[in-house]
C-alpha cells in the first residue's frame, strides 16, 4: 500500500521509462543496464536465477522495516544510467573476470558511482522543489516531535511538567519548537542535494580521467598493483582474491573523518573463481582509507569482516540464497532487525554476528587462539541486543544530530 508522497515520488521515478543517458553532452534515453555483469556475476551467485536482497517495508503508520526477499538475476543491480551506444562501453566488464589495465578497472569505478547517483537522484530532486512535502513527511512525526521535544525540554533545564505548563502559557517556546523543526527539515533537503553533488563531481572526475587515458592510450598494467597509485584526484583501491565471496555489493557510506564528512563507495563484484574488491573516495582522504585498505588486506577473515560490515550499513547488494540458508533463524533474526539500526555500527568495525558462515569456518585455521574464538563467537553466542523502543529512540536522537550537522557545517565553510 502507497499512502505517502515519499512512496508515490520513489515509485514515479523509479517506474519513468525515460530517463536521460549518464555520460556527459549524450542526449539519449537510457536503457536499463546492469551496474554489475549479470553472467558472469550476479548468474554465479543466483539459485534458480535468484538472489536474497532487503527490501524495505512499511510496518505501522510512520515505520518501516526491512524484508529478506527474492530478487531475480535480471533485475538485480539494474538501473537506466546509459543510452545503449554508451552501455557497450562497458562490454569488457560483462565477459572478463580479470582486469588488466587501469581503465578497466575505473570503468567498474565509474559504473558503480553512476549507480548510486541513480539511486539518489530522486531525494536531490527535492532541492528544486519548494514545497519539500516528502521531507516535512520524514520528518513531521509523532516520534520525531518527541524526540525533539525531549531535546528542547533538556536545553531549558525544566522538569517536563514545568515545560509543559510553560508551553501552554508561552507563545515563544512553541515559536521555538516550530524552527526547530523547520531547521531540520532544510538540514534533510541540504544533505540530499549535497550528497548528489558529490557523488555527480565524482562521476564527472572519472568521466574525464577515462577520456585522458583513451586519448593518451595509456594502459598502465596491473601486473604486481595491489593497489595502485593515484594520478588522477579521485582515490580508489582495487583488488581481486581467488576466494569466491557470494555477495554483489555497491554500497557508499558517510564516514566522518575527524568532523570532516566524506564518502567511501565500496564495491564488491563476485565471480565463479574468485571477488573483486572496490574502494573509491575523496582522495583528501587517502592516507585515511589506506589504513583501513592495509588492515583489510592482512588476511582473508579482515576482508570477510569488513565486507559484512558494510553490509549491516548499507543494503545495496544482493546475495547468495545458500549463505541465508545456512543461518539459523534465530541469528537471522537479529540480522535483520539490526539492518535497521544503523547508528549503532560502523564500516570500519567488525559486526558481532557472522554472515558468511562457511567461509568463516574454513578460514579459521590460519588464526592465532585469540582471534579464531572471536570469529567462532559471531556463529555460536547468542546476541543479546537492547529492547526495539530503546534502540527507536536512539536511532531518533542520531539522526537529529550526525552526520547531517557535519554536511551542513560543511557547506557553510565553503
Ligand atoms: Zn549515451
Amino acid at each position: 500500500m502507497i499512502n505517502t508522497n515519499f512512496e508515490k515520488l520513489l515509485l514515479k521515478y523509479f517506474n519513468k521509462t525515460e530517463h536521460k543517458c549518464y555520460k556527459q553532452d549524450c542526449n539519449k534515453i537510457a536503457i536499463g543496464s546492469h551496474a554489475i555483469s549479470r553472467n558472469i556475476s550476479l548468474a554465479s551467485i543466483s539459485v534458480d536465477g535468484n538472489m536474497k536482497y532487503f527490501k524495505s517495508k512499511r510496518s505501522g503508520k510512520e515505520s518501516k522495516t526491512l524484508i529478506l526477499d527474492d530478487i531475480g538475476m535480471y533485475e538485480a543491480s539494474k538501473f537506466q544510467g546509459f543510452c545503449l551506444e554508451h552501455d557497450g562501453g562497458f562490454e569488457f566488464l560483462g565477459k572478463n573476470s580479470y582486469k588488466y589495465n587501469v581503465k578497466q578497472i575505473l570503468m567498474q569505478c565509474y559504473r558503480s558511482i553512476c549507480y548510486s547517483l541513480f539511486k539518489i537522484k530522486p531525494l536531490a530532486d527535492q532541492f528544486n522543489n519548494d514545497s519539500f512535502d516528502f521531507v516535512r513527511e520524514l520528518v513531521m512525526k509523532p516520534s520525531v516531535i518527541e524526540t525533539l521535544l525531549t531535546e528542547v525540554v533538556a536545553e531549558s533545564n525544566d522538569s517536563i511538567e514545568v515545560f509543559t505548563e510553560k508551553l501552554g502559557k508561552d507563545r515563544t517556546l512553541i515559536e521555538c519548537l516550530r524552527g526547530r523543526l523547520e531547521e531540520l527539515i532544510d538540514e534533510e533537503v541540504l544533505r540530499f542535494s549535497y550528497e548528489y553533488d558529490k557523488f555527480y563531481d565524482l562521476k564527472q572526475t572519472l568521466e574525464q580521467t577515462l577520456e585522458i587515458l583513451e586519448e593518451t592510450k595509456t594502459n598502465e598494467p596491473l601486473v604486481k598493483f595491489e593497489s595502485l597509485s593515484d594520478p588522477f584526484g579521485v582515490g580508489f583501491f582495487y583488488k581481486r582474491i581467488d576466494m569466491n565471496i557470494p555477495v554483489a555489493l555497491l554500497n557508499q557510506h558517510l564516514i566522518d573523518i575527524r568532523g570532516n564528512a566524506t564518502f567511501l563507495f565500496f564495491t564488491v563484484i563476485p565471480y565463479e573463481d574468485g571477488t573483486e574488491i572496490y574502494w573509491i573516495f575523496d582522495n583528501k582522504y587517502r592516507h585515511v582509507f589506506l589504513n583501513e585498505w592495509e588492515k583489510m588486506l592482512m588476511n582473508e577473515i579482515e576482508i570477510i569482516n569488513r565486507i559484512e560490515s558494510s553490509m549491516m550499513h548499507c543494503e545495496q547488494w544482493f546475495i547468495d540464497p545458500k549463505v541465508i540458508n545456512r543461518i539459523p533463524p534465530e541469528r537471522l533474526k537479529i540480522i535483520t532487525e539490526d539492518i535497521y539500526f544503523i547508528h549503532e555500527r560502523n564500516p570500519f568495525k567488525d559486526y558481532d554476528l557472522s554472515i558468511f558462515d562457511e567461509l568463516r569456518l574454513n578460514l579459521l585455521e590460519n588464526l592465532d587462539e585469540q582471534k579464531k574464538l572471536r570469529e567462532k563467537n559471531k556463529i555460536n553466542s547468542i546476541a543479546t541486543r537492547e529492547p526495539s523502543h530503546v534502540r527507536d529512540k536512539k536511532l531518533r536522537e542520531s539522526v537529529l544530530k550526525s552526520p547531517s550537522k557535519i554536511i551542513e557545517r560543511q557547506i557553510r565553510q565553503t
